[in-house]
């Protein structure tokens, strides 16, 4: 140990939030007669520039070289209180914090318990903080260049914003085209701008850019590596279609004799075995579906390559695996469509003029499967449609959030619909949720186009008719819950406005960037409320739907968001690098290689000739894993040594 240890503790009343519960007087005095304690001190919020400077004071007037600070979560504050012991002097590592606000005032109404509790914190703290060593915080290069994993308006919003800043981007699609769900839609609320003419110049915007390196049908299969220093393994499917040759004639889709289902269109129209997904597809190169190509199936046909003027068909391509280096990760992934079929009741896959939003989308637009004519399914024209709200959503047996764009894209369709046709509309709704700007004022236009709007939840779509009313209809059954009676309306279609759920293959993504999901499936950012778009794993952030379900503005915001922190650290050129990190003892390793298979972050190698492992601190998080888990106790934890936390354990039981 170095000079004398001379510690001061400060605690904070946090406005009420702590002094309401603990008696602050009292452990300020319990402070005092600790160990190595040569100051204990209170103030209203520790956190705040008096309350900082106060530290800063002791520091320097009394010598002080380590301090204790209880109040909050360290999660907040712990990197405010090191910057302010180091602008006193002192290592920002020989400082500790005691959480008496979580962990002890907002747990219980007890006052002496939680006075008692705080005094234990606080001893334990003491304890331990007298063992802290100085560690040197080391500083990095980050690599300029971003990957962002997802091509939907987030994605390419994202990518736009940083490689108009001259920093380069790759752009992963896993589909064909960049575009996402909001190139499926006709028009957007509430200003009902057509969907397409707003996103495609985008979309063109990206291919065209010189900074972007578009890569679709391509998926990111892994990652390593550290935050400024990522490495991204990609794997860029087979088109079978040289993308360099290719001039998007057209003719191989037209020539193809083999149909499948479009994706694009839901499964409402067909498409051929070579396709681009839509017009404006962004790249607008075909791919062949190896599932439907009568020469993959059977060794036949080849018409495509045969009308092929450039010779841009090659079925000898494989799949590229492409590897690049990367700074930081944007991922984009968006979301999916609820699947209305278990919900049995409603008649999806029963009944032809039950339709899911997405599916009315398409129908709706004029490329679409019905050229924008909303008829139903044997082409006649609908007379009267039903809107139903919040399937799946707001439903304990599905998801119980609020999808937060049905309400609104469901007034969307009353408008489409009065706008083309004369049916009759019934909007049945739980509550109305109108909050964006502009969207109460949509929402009040559509009120005076004539729409029904019925409250209550629907129990079943049926075509059991009662009267002869009802015969050839589907009656929507429920209750008004406004009327407070039962109500059974006919109608000839259906559309149910499903709710947007995490990506079906969320955890996997999810388990390859090193991020956390919560429990309804989407990406967990850092805070929900002061850190948006950074998730727990440095340089790796979300934006858009695959954080939860939100609209176009919000979409775009959050992605800006994203793009801005980014900017910010490729501006600064370094990161500072975990000083908490774990050191191996050469000399106690006995060369098992539990540590190498159980770091998250792989930063322990295996060291053949010497036989034993060995940490590379560049990666380490310093999370503690391989310490636990050493069966010879060869691995320290720097900053939590063995030493530091039975110290503190003796400090709480003390
Ligand atoms: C029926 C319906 C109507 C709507 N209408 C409106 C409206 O009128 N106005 C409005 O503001 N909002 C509307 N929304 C909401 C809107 O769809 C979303 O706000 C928006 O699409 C979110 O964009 P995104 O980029 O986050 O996700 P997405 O649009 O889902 O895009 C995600 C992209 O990531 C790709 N991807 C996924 N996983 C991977 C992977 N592992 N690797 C590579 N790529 C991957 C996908 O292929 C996709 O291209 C509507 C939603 C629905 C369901």
């Amino acid at each position: 140990m170095e000079d004398k240890v001379r510690i001061g503790v400060y605690i904070c009343h946090c406005g009420a939030n702590i002094a309401d519960t603990v008696d602050i007087q009292q452990v300020v005095d319990f402070a005092k007669g600790l160990d190595s304690v040569v100051v204990a001190r209170e103030y209203k919020f520790m956190c705040s520039d008096p309350g900082q400077n106060m530290i800063k004071e002791d520091i320097k007037q009394l010598g002080l070289n380590r301090a204790v600070v209880a109040s909050c979560s360290p999660l907040m504050h712990e990197p405010t209180f090191r910057r302010a012991v180091q602008e006193a002097g002192i290592n920002p590592y020989l400082f500790e914090m005691a959480n008496i606000r979580e962990h002890c005032s907002w747990v219980t109404e007890d006052h002496e318990k939680a006075t008692e509790k705080a005094k234990r914190l606080v001893s334990a703290a003491v304890k331990r903080v007298y063992y802290h060593q100085p560690l040197e915080i080391r500083e990095i290069p980050v690599n300029p260049n971003t990957l962002i994993v997802g091509g939907g308006i987030a994605g390419i919003q994202a990518a736009l914003e940083i490689a108009d800043s001259e920093h380069k981007v790759y752009l992963v699609e896993r589909d064909p085209s960049i575009g996402g769900h909001m190139i499926q839609f006709d028009k957007t609320f509430p200003t009902l701008d057509c969907s397409a003419c707003i996103l495609t110049p985008k979309m063109t915007a990206v291919g065209a850019h010189p900074y972007i390196e578009l890569m679709t049908y391509s998926e990111v299969e892994e990652i390593s590596g550290f935050i400024g220093n990522f490495k991204a393994r990609i794997r860029k499917k087979a088109r079978f279609v040289d993308e360099s040759k290719c001039t998007s004639c057209g003719v191989c889709q037209e020539k193809c004799p083999w149909k499948a289902d479009s994706e694009f269109d839901l499964g409402l129209s067909k498409r051929k075995a070579i396709y681009t997904p839509f017009a404006q597809a962004v790249p607008n190169i075909p791919v062949i579906d190896k599932e439907y190509c009568a020469y993959f199936l059977k060794g036949t046909c080849r018409a495509c390559e045969k009308f092929c003027e450039v010779g841009a068909i090659d079925f000898e391509q494989v799949d590229q695996v492409i590897e690049v280096d990367i700074g930081n990760i944007i991922i984009t992934t968006g979301y999916d469509a609820f699947d209305p079929t278990p919900i049995t009741q409603y008649g999806y896959g029963r009944f032809d003029n039950v339709v899911t939003g997405l599916e009315f989308e398409r129908i709706c637009n004029a490329v679409g499967p019905t050229s924008g004519k909303i008829v139903l399914k044997d082409s006649s024209e609908p007379k009267s449609i039903a809107i139903i709200h919040c399937v799946g959503s707001r439903d304990e047996n599905y998801h119980e959030y609020c999808s937060r764009v049905c309400c609104m894209y469901a007034l969307k369709y009353s408008h489409l619909i009065k706008e083309r046709t004369d049916a009759e509309v019934y909007q049945m709704y739980i509550d109305m949720r109108c909050f964006g700007k502009g969207y109460e004022e949509f929402y009040k236009r559509l009120s005076e186009e004539g729409v029904t709007f019925i409250r209550g939840k629907v129990a079943e779509v049926t075509d059991r008719a009662i009267n002869e009313d009802e015969k050839g209809k589907l009656i929507v059954c429920g209750e008004d819950t406004l009327l407070g009676t039962t109500m059974r309306v006919p109608v000839d279609m259906v559309i149910l406005c499903i709710a947007l759920e995490a990506r079906s293959d969320a955890k996997e993504v999810a388990k390859l960037f090193s991020i956390s999901q919560g429990a309804d499936g989407f990406f967990i950012e850092r805070h929900p409320k002061l850190d948006p778009v950074a998730t727990m794993t440095d340089g790796i952030f979300v934006a858009g739907c695959c954080q939860g379900p939100k609209d176009i503005p919000d979409t775009v915001a959050q992605a800006s968001a994203a793009a801005t922190r980014v900017l910010a650290l490729i501006s600064k050129g370094k990161v500072e690098m975990e000083a908490a990190t774990a050191v191996i003892d050469e000399e106690k390793c006995s060369g098992c290689q539990i540590c190498n298979l159980l770091c998250p972050y792989s930063a322990i190698s295996f060291i053949e000739d010497k036989e034993v492992s060995r940490v590379n601190e560049a990666l380490c998080k310093g999370c503690g894993t391989c310490a636990a888990a050493c069966p010879s106790g060869a691995i320290t934890h720097k900053h939590f040594t063995t030493e530091e936390i039975m110290a503190e354990i003796e400090g709480v039981l003390a």
